[in-house]
């Protein structure tokens, strides 16, 4: 395979990540973006999502440290919160709250703050391996230039023609590629759709001065079927909390002042509307409903055109409220690595089936969690769905009282671990030794420094 020069569609983090990885292989980089790049921390349209709550998870923040070196530092000098976690969260789970034990750290901070530091060390002298890096903004890719049945390049909405010996997809959602495959004779690939009908309202507000209850962070999940709504309040750069209330069911976060607080009012507990009653709204209140879980798979396809890959939430997107759609980009990112560090041919249906193995695990949780929701639109749920989800209640609520269980789930959630760690029989025994304990006793006010004495668990 000739590495002469690499093409990659959208620049957000799966495509920033992926530039970052080609420039070690290939002489020249280009990333061909439709918005036009903001200077700084700005929001722009190409990410809708980024005026909502996103966290990073531990394994996607290692594995861009690991391609970035020195990002943490840049994130927190630029004002990013470093968070204990479950230590410093109220965190209201579907069985009660959670004790706030030690068990890992997390950094808080806008996602336009995250695009950002990834483009300016992107761009920085002597983070591009041997590769240089161009990027082509303002412009779109509206189709893929042919060389028999392979790609060998991208046509571009100017008119002009990138040749390319690798063009990479990574355009989001609203990815294309099923239209331009088609265009070259390919079939398209089998999908995959599991839509819990959730959507969001997200505003950002002042940090009250002085504020000090002895947490930093707010995490109420709604407790399906019974309830649908979850809301989340964390620190970001500026002094600022991002408030992001979701509903599932068509039970939409609402955009409307008044409706807004009151949805708040109607999450389990009221800490997090006690806490935004009275700040300062920062931001008007900006509303998300692309959020089913979308997966194309083409590594399913038994003809595949060589020259082409596709990454991000153009191969696999998730219902975005389990936080996993940057770390599976970052984990696609090393697959993409691993992939052209090896001699093997056939790269591109290796690196396919490595997209859809680095998405799996998230998958399995986003789905296993929708799928309580009655209102979810889905293909039939298995037998094996509903016992794994009974079992999943238990561990949830022995990691409630029980740090190891904690730290064993937060690590599948973190994507640092598989969801099938969660039956090795050292978490099964504390899982079963613990979970009539969680049932029967919230932690207290003293254990947990949370909700008042006498606050209900589930409410
Ligand atoms: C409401 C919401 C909250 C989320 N919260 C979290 C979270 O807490 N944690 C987490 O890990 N993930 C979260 N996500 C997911 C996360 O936003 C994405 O997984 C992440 O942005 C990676 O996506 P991507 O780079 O593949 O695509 P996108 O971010 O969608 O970017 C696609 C890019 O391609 C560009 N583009 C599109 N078409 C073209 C074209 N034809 N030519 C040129 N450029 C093009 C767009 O302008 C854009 O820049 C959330 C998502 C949503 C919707």
């Amino acid at each position: 395979v000739n590495r002469d020069h690499a093409v990659v569609v959208g620049g957000s983090l799966a495509g920033l990540l992926a530039a970052r990885v080609l420039a070690d292989h290939f002489d020249r980089v280009t990333i061909v973006e439709r918005d036009r790049f903001p200077a700084d921390a700005a929001f722009r349209p190409g990410i809708p999502q980024s005026r909502h709550l996103h966290v990073l998870w531990t394994r996607g923040l290692e594995i861009m440290e690991d391609l970035f070196p020195g990002l943490e530092r840049t994130l927190l000098d630029a004002g990013a919160t470093e968070i204990g976690v479950p230590a410093d969260v109220l965190w209201l789970t579907a069985a009660g709250w959670r004790n706030r034990f030690e068990v890992t750290r997390l950094l808080t901070f806008s996602r336009p703050l995250l695009d950002c530091a990834v483009r300016t060390r992107l761009k920085a002298d002597g983070v591009l391996g041997s590769g240089s890096l161009d990027v082509l903004e303002d412009n779109e890719v509206v189709g893929l230039v042919p060389r028999g049945a392979d790609v060998a390049g991208v046509s571009l909405r100017s008119g002009e023609r990138l040749a390319a010996d690798l063009v990479v997809d990574a355009t989001g959602r609203g990815s294309r590629t099923p239209a331009w495959l088609a265009t070259l004779g390919y079939p398209a690939p089998p999908e995959t759709l599991v839509d819990p009908l959730l959507g969001y309202a997200s505003r950002y507000y002042a940090i009250p001065p002085g504020f000090d209850p002895g947490w930093k962070a707010l995490y109420l999940q709604a407790d399906p079927p019974a309830t649908r709504r979850t809301g989340g309040l964390f620190p970001q750069e500026g002094g600022r909390w991002i408030c992001s209330l979701s509903g599932a069911g068509r039970d939409y976060g609402p955009t409307d002042e008044d409706a807004f607080l009151e949805f708040a009012k109607g999450l389990r507990d009221p800490v997090l509307y006690e806490a935004i009653r009275d700040a300062e709204p920062l931001s008007p209140i900006t509303g998300f409903r692309r959020t089913a879980n979308h997966r194309r798979h083409y590594e399913r396809l038994s003809v595949w055109p060589r020259g082409f890959v596709v990454m991000g939430d153009a191969a696999c997107a998730f219902n975005p409220i389990y936080g996993q759609g940057m770390s599976v980009a970052a984990l696609s990112a090393l697959a993409l690595d691993r992939c052209l560090r090896e001699t093997h041919r056939d790269f591109e249906r290796r690196f396919q089936r490595r997209v859809a193995h680095s998405g799996a695990g998230a998958w399995l949780v986003a789905t296993g969690e929708d799928r309580r929701y009655r209102e979810t639109e889905a293909a039939p749920t298995r037998l094996s769905t509903h016992v794994i989800n009974a079992y999943v209640d238990r561990v949830v609520a022995a990691a409630n009282v029980d740090r190891r269980v904690c730290a064993s789930l937060l690590d599948v959630l973190a994507l640092s671990s598989a969801p099938a760690s969660l039956f090795s029989p050292a978490v099964l025994a504390r899982v079963t030794a613990n979970s009539a304990r969680s049932a029967a006793r919230p932690p207290s006010a003293r254990e947990t420094g949370g909700p008042p004495r006498g606050r209900p668990a589930r409410l």
